[in-house]
């Protein structure tokens, strides 16, 4: 395979590691497997380097990552700020993985601004970055995060060190984003590094039986309940709408990952080319968080930017809206009538 960095970066980074005693490795909000995964990947390689690694993450993550090897080492901010808090203070250095601007941290931002000493790596695939860094890994035309790391790992001559672990944990997040290999993933590239994990021992069918066939029965009624009865189908612009409210979550004993990959299952109907799930924020009252998801050139990161003031990649995005529920899919509804030419095509 090329090489990914380029040999000046590698020594930055060679650098940098060599300086570093305290290491926060953290992600995004809402953490997805790329972001756990990376995070754990990033956790244990940096350990083995002798590191002092802490895991941090903004706010709960779903439990079908809980099995994966390191997972009993993340710190959850969120729900430990207080101890979290010295943590981060004490860092000198913290990598941004699977991130592009410090605001994707939550309140996990305000705690790493208050460390002005620590350097900061970024290892990220989003358009855009933002967030400052003194060195950035940012590949917006590779996979996931997780494929960065590795090809970051391999052009240091790594690959050789690599553990079982930290190539599950790899997997897992390639898998992940490319929803086991079924979009985002057409580059050669991408199945000669399953390959070189394969060889590292991982057993890639278990990991995809942990990560999606771990549904409870509550999970499953959820599903069967919003394709029913909260599903929109916008027959002349071939686009759904699914909505959740916090009520049905409750009704649903709706645990975090309960509705991990539902936004991707209308574009399973012929024609279809715009998903959007619209979901009421589990602490923030009034707040509805947005995925977008569509397919082939229909870019959906431009209708979450004017729309739902958010981003995100041509085929995955989201963003938020602030109103109630039936407000938001109203809203939703006529904002998408302005894309009929598009959606139509
Ligand atoms: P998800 O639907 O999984 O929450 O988000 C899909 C993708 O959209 C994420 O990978 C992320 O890149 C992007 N995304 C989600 N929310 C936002 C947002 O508020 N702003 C931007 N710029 N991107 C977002
Ligand atoms: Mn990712």
């Amino acid at each position: 395979m090329e090489r990914l960095i380029s040999t000046t970066d590698e020594q930055a980074l060679r650098a940098i590691l060599d300086e570093a005693k305290n290491v926060v490795v953290t992600c995004h909000m809402g953490p997805d497997g790329d972001a756990i995964g990376s995070v754990l990947a990033t956790t244990l390689w940096l350990t083995r380097l002798g590191k002092n690694v802490t895991p941090i993450v903004p706010d709960a993550y779903p439990d079908f990552l809980k099995w994966l090897p390191g997972a009993d080492r993340i710190r959850v901010c969120l729900y430990h700020e207080k101890k979290v808090r010295p943590i981060v203070d004490e860092a000198d250095l913290i990598v941004y993985q699977d991130f592009n601007e410090e605001s994707r941290m939550d309140s996990l931002a305000r705690l790493v601004a208050h460390n002005r000493k620590a350097r900061r790596l970024m290892i990220d695939h989003h358009l855009n970055p933002v967030a400052k860094c003194d060195l950035a890994f940012s590949y917006p035309e590779l996979s996931a995060t997780c494929e960065v790391i590795f090809r970051i790992m391999s052009d240091m001559g790594g690959y050789e060190a690599m553990t079982t672990d930290e190539a599950t944990c790899l997997y897992c997040g390639l898998m992940t984003d490319t929803g086991a290999f079924t979009y985002n993933s057409n580059r050669p590239e991408v199945f000669n590094i399953i390959g070189e994990l394969i060889a590292k021992g991982i057993d890639k069918d278990r990991i995809y039986r942990n990560v999606f066939h771990s549904w409870s029965v509550d999970r499953f009624r959820l599903m069967g309940y919003l394709l029913y009865v909260n599903w929109h189908y916008l027959d002349e612009l071939h686009a759904s709408i699914i909505t959740l409210d916090a009520e049905e979550r409750k009704q649903f004993g709706y645990m975090k990952g309960d509705t991990e990959g539902l936004v991707n299952m209308p574009l399973q109907i012929r024609g279809t080319r715009l998903s959007v799930f619209l979901r009421e924020d589990t602490e923030k009252a009034g707040r509805i968080n947005v995925s977008l998801r569509s397919v082939d050139d229909l870019p959906c990161n431009v209708i979450a930017q004017e729309c739902f003031n958010g981003g995100g990649h041509r085929n995955a995005s989201g963003g938020h809206l602030l109103m109630s529920m039936p407000e938001a899919l109203d809203y939703t509804r006529r904002s998408l009538q302005k894309y009929a030419s598009l959606l139509k095509d």
